[in-house]
């Protein structure tokens, strides 16, 4: 006899108990209320423990086959960028309309990678980075987990989640998929990779940390042009500040299509930090502190470029020496479809725009 029907009959049991006694007794509605509300509450608890004893444990054998599955799954999504190329800019993605056509890959395509972290497009179409996931891609996995993962690769025979947990950073875990929670631990096969992950690191324009310090100084690559106009303060390193200055060319039409943004990690509040945005047609000697984590600048740009379709600008960072690590900032373009994806995720921030070692977990059950 199952557990079930033991429990059926106790609860037979009792209900005829009760209509015994209420022979003896008139019975108050809220109690007869309160016993069948209790009698449900026994039921659903008893038919679940039920089911999970009933679950089968995996064989040996089925485990095995489960756990290479998993493996082969994570290998693949680690190690290819996906099928059709450029997958992850399919439009139907965006509207829910997946293509059976898509196997989607995670791997980083056309980047090359220096010092662990990407800076250019590379020419050739073979570029692949392995064990290098794309955040984007990921996304686009998130948003469409049952028909990219479960059906497309999975073929809809298996439960599946994935996650990425940082390592050194303090961006959060991203966890998607479908793995149900009753799901008996032991009938999940689970794959861990130490991979990195670029985030929104691709956006980033310039990266005004790639500096290296030589004692107390660092080798200026780039000529500021305040220090070849007589007219403008001299930004020469001197005991207490470096100067960090870069040009680079803005586009009016680019302002349709990107935002525009300096962003800093918090700790640049207490860097004692000082910065000044010119364009080179109409210089600027006034420095700002710099205290704000993000900094918008199209207006800035919109307003210069009045009349004008281009304008090389320069940008001037005077940090003080004693608080060199407090300083972290980047100059980011962000595409405007993204910019608000990219906001009500709390994602605006200077870590997001870095290349992360992070923990990439799948996790998969028969469905
Ligand atoms: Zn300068």
């Amino acid at each position: 006899m199952s557990i079930k029907h033991l429990i059926k009959d106790y609860i037979l049991q009792c209900k005829i108990r009760h209509l015994i006694k209420d022979q003896y007794g008139l019975l108050h509605s809220t109690e007869l209320l309160l016993s069948i509300m209790l009698l449900l509450f026994i039921i659903a608890t008893f038919a679940n423990l039920s089911d999970s004893l009933n679950e089968k444990i995996l064989s040996e054998e089925e485990l095995r086959t489960l756990e290479s599955i998993a493996i082969e799954s994570s290998d693949y999504l680690l190690n290819n960028p996906g099928n059709p190329e450029d997958w992850e800019d399919d439009e139907g993605l965006e509207n829910g309309i997946v293509s059976h056509n898509i196997i989607p890959g995670l791997a980083v395509k056309k980047k090359k990678m220096d010092n662990g972290e990407f800076y250019s497009e590379s020419e050739s179409e073979e570029m692949i980075m392995s064990n290098s996931i794309s955040y984007y891609k990921l996304m686009k996995v998130k948003n469409n987990y049952d028909e990219l993962i479960e059906r497309n690769l999975l073929n809809g025979s298996y439960q599946s989640s994935m996650a990425i947990y940082p390592l050194k950073s303090k961006i959060g875990p991203l966890i998607i998929g479908n793995l149900d929670d009753n799901v008996n631990d032991i009938n999940i096969a689970v794959v861990n990779r130490t991979v990195k992950c670029d985030y929104y690191s691709s956006f980033v324009v310039y990266d005004f940390n790639d500096f290296e310090m030589i004692d107390d100084d660092y080798d200026e690559e780039e000529i500021c042009n305040h220090d070849t106009n007589p007219d403008l303060a001299n930004h020469s390193n001197d005991e207490r500040s470096l100067w960090l200055c870069k040009n680079f060319r803005v586009y009016k039409k680019s302002l349709e299509d990107y935002d525009y943004y300096l962003i800093s990690d918090e700790s640049v509040k207490s860097s004692n930090s000082y910065w000044i945005l010119e364009s080179l047609n109409r210089t600027n000697d006034d420095k700002e502190r710099l205290n704000q984590e993000v900094i918008d600048l199209n207006p800035f740009f919109i307003n210069d470029m009045e009349n004008s379709s281009e304008e090389i600008y320069s940008i001037h960072f005077n940090v003080d020496k004693n608080h060199i690590n407090d300083f972290k900032t980047v100059l980011v373009a962000i595409p405007k479809n993204m910019t608000n994806g990219l906001m009500s995720n709390d994602e605006l921030k200077y870590d997001y725009f870095k290349v992360h070692d992070v923990n990439f977990v799948m996790k998969m059950s028969y469905d």
